[in-house]
């Protein structure tokens, strides 16, 4: 091979990994641009006050009270009362048996991870007890590849738009059973075996509203994964290649509790 030819070789080389790299920046570029707003930032988490939707037959939910004011003390502050299973929150293992593991016992690095995102909206505005078949996950993979290990995985039904209009939310019939849509147990067994860090969902709980026996909840927290509820609006987010922080409040011993979500879009 003549010099010039390979010199020619290696300066093309150059051009196209330098080329490629700018087309894919680094992941960590995603985080870098949270500042300057290159990178998009999306709040899952609704806001907390009193007038949430609160699980059927809990009579005391939300209380804040004003401690101190800047007209009498100079500063203000308040404190208040919560339900650990409120608003946007995180279900810790330990929520269900066989589950172990309290909310602050959550190892920081799961907290953190691509999402992958299950949509049912379609299915979900015509069958409000739609259970995601493994199908669904089948196909996703289909077109993005097999889920990562340490995935967030969030299951978009759309039912975010009816929150907080309890009725409509929690849609109970006269017998009182809830209807929304949920996962199967054959996807949270699925996303068991593929490693997901947890699961979240637009919705009340991971099951199904109509669920009696919690399937879900017990396969994926005796699994050791967490489950965010109540998540607000995704319908900004791709099926893929956004990136997820969860930060839950971290309370000693909790069986969960409010939960701020950010999807950082690049
Ligand atoms: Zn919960």
């Amino acid at each position: 091979m003549a010099a010039t030819r390979r010199y020619g070789i290696i300066v093309l080389c150059l051009t196209t990994c330098m080329t490629l790299h700018a087309q894919n920046p680094h992941k960590d570029d995603v985080l870098e641009g949270v500042p300057s707003g290159k990178t998009r930032v999306i709040d899952l988490s609704y806001a907390i006050n009193e007038k949430l939707v609160p699980w059927p037959g809990d009579t005391r939910w939300f209380e804040a009270k004003v401690n101190a004011t800047v007209e009498k003390n100079g500063y203000f502050t308040r404190s208040f009362w919560m339900l650990e299973h409120y608003g946007t929150h995180l279900d810790a293992p330990i929520h269900f048996p066989p589950g172990k593991m309290t909310v602050d016992e959550i190892p920081a690095r799961k907290l953190f991870g691509p999402a992958v995102v299950l949509d049912a909206r379609a299915e979900s505005a015509k069958d409000a007890d739609y259970q995601v078949p493994a199908a669904r996950v089948e196909a996703w993979e289909k077109r993005h590849g097999q889920i990562p290990e340490g995935a967030i995985v969030l299951l978009r039904t759309g039912w975010a738009s009816r929150w907080p209009d309890a009725q409509r939310y929690r849609n109970q019939d006269a017998q009182g059973r809830m209807h929304f849509p949920g996962y199967s147990v054959e996807v949270a067994k699925l996303l068991i075996e593929r490693k997901v860090s947890g699961l979240g969902c637009d919705t009340m709980s991971v099951d199904y509203g109509a669920s009696e026996d919690f399937a879900v909840h017990r396969a994926v927290l005796g699994a050791g994964l967490y489950q965010l509820e109540n998540l607000a609006d995704m319908s900004g987010l791709p099926e893929t290649g956004a990136f997820l922080v969860v930060a839950p409040i971290k309370l000693e011993g909790g069986s969960g509790g409010a939960v701020r979500v950010f999807a950082l879009l690049p």
